[in-house]
């Protein structure tokens, strides 16, 4: 690395800021660099389950929606990898999470501006240029623009916090060594994606033998990703755009509302979980079946061996203690931006709630120079939807932050024509005092009949 000026640093390198740097990759007089404390690429390698496959198609790739020439593709990988005809072949509408991080770790080893083991420990603003100081021992790094994707961190539900930690394990940290909870009474919490791969991991014996085996969730059911088409249109630069518009309060209400069109299972890990379970005590006879425990709100959890686990059910309000020696938390993920932007605190602009304010361009809204930006990718679920956290639209995002930085529209980023119209159309309707059409008095929550 020179000590030369970039015009972007990248913080972090999953396959966000790995997209926005194969974009930038086409640009070589836009200098930019991006950092991973990480001493390689790997993509949750604590979650690489035998058989876990992507929830998105394999054209949301890096690149694709916004460059489809671009050679960092899925398609490019598969023809470099002499894959191709196989995979055509092989008719899978979803591919493996496994492979998914094969390809993004071949784009990884081609990107010359990565670097690795290298951990952001705290950004500064000063003389008009972001100084990055590392945890390693090496020359800062000065940059125009920041992109900061150093993604999620697991949540720990707070009835878990007096649990010692080898009695507790988030599941994104599963795989990365083995595990024998062989005679354990293990209680996975979570009734997500992640929970049902947990618990077709333990059926099929990856971690030894369990004693017993819970699966508690404090959704009414075990439900499904929602997949359908129109639900698919969340998942759209039109929406996207739509909904960043919207008022604060709504933009939270259809976050919560749309729960299931990110947060639900895969409806084929359903199907092969409810077969597993019918077909479990033909298989393992005399072991106990697991139980499936939906609707149940965990309270308290007392620490001990075993733990106990004070839950209350949510369909008849009764509360039930279980016993458990091992929990497995699949209780999800928390955004929030890295410790390392603590010195820019007081230069960021907060909504009502503290969350900060996040503009068109994934930008942070901030009182520097117009001409420097913190762009943020994974952050702006409440304020771009729910796609922002997921593979979906990353390709597009990564062009309107690329379209952005260079000041100019190199990558086609406009709403493409659907059926669906979100906004409203013109109305001649005269309007009364509180802006509603004159005599019309009912409650227009998007979330009501
Ligand atoms: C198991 C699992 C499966 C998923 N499957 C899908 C799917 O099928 N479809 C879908 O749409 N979405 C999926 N998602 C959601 C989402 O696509 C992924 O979480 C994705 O990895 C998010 O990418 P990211 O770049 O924001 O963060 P990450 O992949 O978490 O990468 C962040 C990187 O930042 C680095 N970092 C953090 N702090 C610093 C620092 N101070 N200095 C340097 N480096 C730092 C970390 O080391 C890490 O490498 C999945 C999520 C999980 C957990």
């Amino acid at each position: 690395m020179s000590k030369d000026i970039l015009d972007l640093a990248g913080i972090g390198i999953g396959p966000f800021n790995l997209s926005v740097a194969a974009l930038l990759d086409q640009h070589p007089h836009t200098r930019a660099a991006f950092f991973d404390q990480k001493p390689a690429f790997d993509w949750h390698p604590g979650m690489q389950l035998p058989g876990a496959r992507l929830q998105t198609s394999f054209l949301k790739d890096l690149v694709t929606g916004a460059d489809p020439c671009n050679p960092h593709s899925f398609l490019n990988y598969l023809v470099q990898q002499g894959r191709l005809y196989p995979f055509l072949s092989a008719g899978m509408p979803a591919i493996s999470r496994r492979e998914f991080a094969h390809y993004l770790g071949w784009v990884a080893n081609q990107l010359p501006d990565l670097h690795f083991g290298q951990a952001v420990e705290s950004v500064r603003f000063e003389d008009g240029l972001f100084r990055l100081e590392f945890r390693q021992e090496r020359p800062p790094v000065f940059s125009r623009n920041l992109c900061i994707g150093t993604g999620i961190r697991p949540h720990l539900p707070p009835a878990c916090e007096s649990v010692s930690g080898d009695s507790r394990l988030h599941c994104i940290h599963l795989m990365d060594q083995p595990r024998d909870f062989s005679g354990q009474d293990v209680a996975i919490i979570g009734g997500g994606q992640s929970g049902a791969e947990v618990l077709l991991g333990l059926m099929d014996g990856l971690w030894g033998e369990p004693a017993s085996i819970r699966w508690l969730s404090r959704r009414p059911n075990f439900e499904p990703l929602d997949e359908t088409p129109f639900t698919n249109l969340y998942f759209t630069p039109g929406y996207v755009s739509t909904f960043h518009g919207l008022p604060e309060q709504r933009r939270r209400e259809l976050v919560r509302y749309q729960k299931l069109a990110s947060d639900g299972i895969s409806p084929d890990t359903l199907k092969a979980l409810y077969q597993r379970l019918y077909e479990y005590p033909l298989e393992h006879p005399g072991r106990p079946v697991p139980e499936l425990l939906p609707g149940r709100t965990l309270y308290a959890v007392t620490d001990g061996t075993p733990m106990t686990l004070l839950t209350r059910n949510r369909l008849d309000d009764q509360f039930e203690e279980h016993q458990a020696d091992q929990l497995l938390l699949c209780t999800g993920f928390e955004h929030g931006l890295p410790p390392c932007l603590e010195p820019l605190e007081r230069n960021l602009k907060r909504d009502s709630r503290g969350q900060p304010c996040i503009g068109k361009a994934f930008n942070l809204d901030w009182d520097g120079p117009d001409n420097r930006a913190i762009y943020t990718v994974n952050q702006g679920r409440l304020s771009h939807g729910i796609a922002d956290s997921q593979l979906s639209l990353m390709s597009w995002r990564s062009a309107v932050i690329v379209n952005h930085l260079l000041g100019e529209p190199h990558y086609p980023v406009r709403e493409q024509a659907m059926p669906l119209h979100w906004r409203s159309q013109k109305s001649g309707a005269k309007r009364d005092r509180a802006g509603g059409p004159r005599g019309v008095t009912e409650n227009h929550s998007v979330l009501k009949d």
